[in-house]
């Protein structure tokens, strides 16, 4: 057993410095990347879905999509406006990592876009520990999720740039402790940037695409 230690390690910095060569490849052509990643079901479609109209005149948006298998996702991005959406599906990998992302900015023109939205595979633990050479790691929790997630998975939680929120239209139906919810964020994730919102309802979509379009300019 002691002998997989290292080998993991060694897996994981070689996925660094590929990492690193998809930045500086995004950063090249002035391109604002996020990756999201969520448990199955919580949202991370649904957001995409609601973000790309609200970006529409102010950004231009390609979306890749982690999937382990089908392309239903990036055909909802394509039909929700992104110009261009490409699939990745990991053939059974439960996340997504440098390599793929990297064969899916080789079929981009990125000169082409302002924002690249990724669609991580739908994972609370290993999405976490394979950097994919994005600028910023977004969260998506859900109510229905229960108030115990950052309790549980406390490597997503700690290593995320934003945190949204979503599905906050059904809190009247379900027993969900903000307070435990956020005392368990705050304790990993001091000032994590927070966005509670509904992609059903539009409530709290505001903040969110203001964030977006922020860093996109101070990044273009
Ligand atoms: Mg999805
Ligand atoms: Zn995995």
């Amino acid at each position: 057993m002691t002998q997989r230690i290292p080998i993991v390690e060694n897996i994981l910095s070689a996925n660094d410095r590929l990492a690193e060569e998809n930045r500086a490849r995004l950063d090249a052509a002035g391109v604002f990347a996020i990756n999201i990643m969520a448990s199955p079901g919580a949202g991370k479609t649904s957001l995409i879905e609601q973000t790309l109209p609200r970006l529409a005149s102010l950004a231009r948006v390609a979306v890749v999509d982690g999937d382990i298998a089908t392309s239903l996702d990036a055909d909802r991005a394509a039909a929700a406006g992104a110009l261009a959406s490409i699939q990745i599906n990991t053939g059974g990998e439960c996340h997504l990592d440098a390599v793929m992302l990297r064969g899916a900015l080789e079929q981009l023109d990125l000169t082409k876009f302002d924002l690249l939205i990724v669609e991580n595979v739908g994972n609370l633990v290993c999405p976490a520990s394979f950097k994919l050479g994005t600028h910023k790691s977004i969260l998506v929790a859900s109510i229905p999720e229960g108030d115990d997630k950052p309790h549980k998975y406390p490597g997503m939680y700690r290593g995320v740039d934003a945190l949204v929120v979503n599905k906050i239209d059904l809190l009247p139906y379900i027993n969900f402790r903000m307070e435990f919810f956020t005392s368990g964020v705050q304790a990993l994730n001091p000032d994590l940037i927070t966005f509670p919102l509904s992609c059903r309802t539009g409530e709290g979509m505001d903040a969110w695409i203001d964030w977006l379009i922020q860093n996109v300019k101070r990044n273009s």
